[in-house]
Order: C-alpha cells, then structure tokens, then sequence
C-alpha cells in the first residue's frame, strides 16, 4: 500500500523579526510544540514557490506546492477561480476577475465595495449582465464582491491593476494599458450607468455603507490545463480549503474539492470540520491538502499578535488531530508543513522569499523532543517547491 502523504498549508505563516517579540518571527515567538516535535523527527528546508519574476500570489505559490511549475503552467488567477467556482471555459474564452468597487473622487476608495453582500452583488449582477452581457461575454456572480467575467477572444494582454494594490491611489494612474486597453477601460466605464442609480446602491448610500460604483476588471487569463494528479502521482485525493483560489487548483489537478461548512478563511473556521474531511480523503484515496488561510488575512491587517494566535491554532487544532489520526491508524504516513509565502506583518502583503518545508515519516511514535521550525536560512540553496514536493509524493 502507498503512503499516505498529508499537505498542510499554513497561507503566509512567513514573516520578518518582529520588535513586539523581542526579533523572533510569528513562527518563533508561536506556541507550536506539535510542529516543533514533528521537525525533531522529520526533515526541513527551504522552498522557492513563486519561480523568479512572477507575482507572491496565493495561485501562483500554491500551484507549486500541489507539485506544478507555475512557469510552465500558470495562465492568470482568474481561470483558477473560475475552476474553483465551477464555470467552465472553453478555448477561445479570456476570464477575468470582475470585483464590486467602490471609487470616489477618482480615487480607488474601496476595493470590495464595503464587502458588500452576496444578495446585493447577485442583484447588480443580473443588471450588468441584462444591459452589458451578450453572446460572447458573460457576467458570473460569485461570492461578495468576486465576481467573474467570462469573454470570448478578450483582450488577453492588456496589463490591469489588483484594485487591492491601488487602495487611495488615483485609478486615472492605474487605467487599463497595452493592447486592447480601450475596450476594457470601456466596459469598466459602461458598468458605472448600469450601476449608479441602482436600487442596491440607493439603499447602500441611504445606510451609510459604500455604493459599488463599478466593476474593476483584472486577473485575467486563458483555459488552464494540468495534467492530473493521478496520472502524475497515481493518487486520488481531495483538497480543504475555504478559499475557491486553492479548491480551484485542485479541481484542475483531477482532485475533489468538497466546500466545508462553517470554512470562513478566518479565525473563526472550522478546523474539526477540516480535519475530518482531510482524514476521510486521507483513509479513503491516501492524499489530502488542508489549505488554512487566517495567518494570511492576519499578516494583511498587521497584527503579529492575532498572526501568533492563528498560527497557534494551526498547530494545535490542524496539524495535532491530523498526526495524532495518522499515528493512530499505524498505517505508513508523511506529514509535510509549509507556508505558501510570507506575507509580514510589516509590509501587509504578499513577499517572495523561500519558505521553510518540513515533513516526517511515520508511525514512529509521538517524539517528545522539539526542533525549531522557523523561516531560518538553512544553508542549502532554495529549491523550487514543485520539485520539492513532487519528491515527497
Ligand atoms: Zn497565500
């Protein structure tokens, strides 16, 4: 029988030394002592998952830690959502991310539209799509202010901004550039109509929340294609996370991606809910990816000490049910841990340095003694992480 091989993600566990923890990272001044036993009896080093001159993005990191080379076969983060959300492309379609946004006085002011609800964007939605969607470019409701636009041979080069990138700033500065750039910058303008007088938005000013002004489009990218995991690993499997980026990847691997309940992306997710699914994928095919996102969104507000407490829950209500199970069953098992990127508390975005990979084998016991597990320099030239975990499969 094949060993099962459990991926535990941590989304942007990596950060700097920190004065409020004496210069220790997030990673050192944590309470982790189920990661920290693991490392005594496992292995560690350094991984490179954003090849050199792409975006630290989630898609682009995660990519490499299903075991594909972003260079090779990443197209945009668009398409990846869109597998996640179950729309599907054909060849000659361009998807792009379509958020809800919020711009004032020519500035980028908000770029989720005061995370507007899901009611409220299904409803402009049907508007945008009734005056601007036609045969050939189709609007795709998703969740809050994510949408999708779907468009037959659309401008597939046009260089468009993150509208999270460009908080404050001027949009005039950040308009679409490059080939095409007219029609989008059209498109995005024709939404402002459909949208201002809006009931939704009416009723939005009336409470004194943020209107979605417009749709900002970007992202966008070809069909993609993976060569499936089975074929590559001869494993079925699933992956759990609660963001649609991560169960898009999967479900472009061939691997199942069941949403969970109660999975936020935030403190307050349902890690059992996680565990026991990674667990019945684990027992049933041999492989599970258990994506949790909170020490990302912690790095993006700033706050190294709600980072320290996510990543605490990560080792206490993640990675200790997942081995204490594994261990149990005395069924050969590799436990790997990683980060997908750093994401500093300091910079409140996304970094490109090499993350620290560690796995161990099993059932050997539970070890009492602890290793640290930290972004430390190992020594040993970063590896790109696709490669890196292809090995451990
Ligand atoms: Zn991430």
């Amino acid at each position: 029988m094949k060993k099962r091989v459990a991926i535990l993600i941590g989304d942007g566990m990596g950060d700097y030394p920190l004065p409020e923890f004496g210069g220790k990272t997030v990673l050192q001044a944590a309470r982790m002592p189920n990661t920290r036993r693991l490392a005594a009896i496992g292995r560690r080093r350094r991984i490179r998952t954003v090849p050199p001159g792409m975006n630290p993005g989630s898609d682009v990191a995660n990519l490499s830690l299903f075991g594909y080379d972003p260079a090779e076969n990443y197209t945009g983060r668009a398409p990846i959502e869109a597998a996640g959300a179950g729309v599907v492309l054909g060849p000659e379609d361009i998807a792009f991310r379509c958020n809800l946004v919020t711009i004032a006085d020519g500035r980028m002011a908000d770029y989720s539209a005061g995370h507007i609800t899901t009611e409220e964007a299904r409803e402009l939605l049907r508007a945008l799509e009734e005056r601007l969607g036609r045969e050939g470019l189709r609007f795709h409701a998703g969740v809050s202010y994510r949408h999708l636009l779907v468009w037959r041979h659309g401008p597939a080069e046009t260089r468009l901004a993150p509208p999270h990138d460009i908080t404050g700033r001027p949009v005039a500065a950040h308009a679409p550039a490059g080939a095409r750039a007219a029609e989008v910058a059209a498109l995005m303008e024709a939404s402002r109509a459909v949208l201002r007088d809006h009931p939704v938005n009416v009723r939005r000013v009336a409470a004194g929340r943020a209107p979605a002004t417009q749709i900002w489009l970007w992202g966008q990218g070809k069909r993609m294609t993976l060569r499936p995991f089975q074929e590559l690993y001869g494993r079925a499997g699933g992956v759990i996370s609660a963001v649609d980026l991560v169960r898009g990847i999967g479900r472009l691997a061939g691997l199942e991606a069941p949403r969970i309940a109660g999975a936020t992306g935030f403190l307050d997710t349902n890690c059992e809910g996680k565990v026991a699914a990674a667990l019945e994928f684990l027992r049933r095919d041999g492989f599970a990816y258990l994506h949790y996102e909170a020490p990302d969104e912690c790095g993006h507000l700033g706050d190294p000490r709600l980072k320290r407490e996510a990543c605490e829950m990560f080792d206490a209500r993640i990675v200790a049910p997942v081995w204490l199970a594994l261990e149990a069953d005395g069924i050969p098992y590799r436990i790997a841990i990683a980060p997908d990127h750093f994401t500093p508390c300091s910079v409140r975005t996304h970094t490109s340095e090499p993350v620290p990979l560690l796995w161990a084998d099993g059932p050997t016991g539970l070890s009492s003694g602890e290793a640290p597990y930290d972004e430390t320099d190992d020594r040993t030239e970063a590896q790109a992480a696709w490669s890196a975990i292809r090995a451990l499969l």
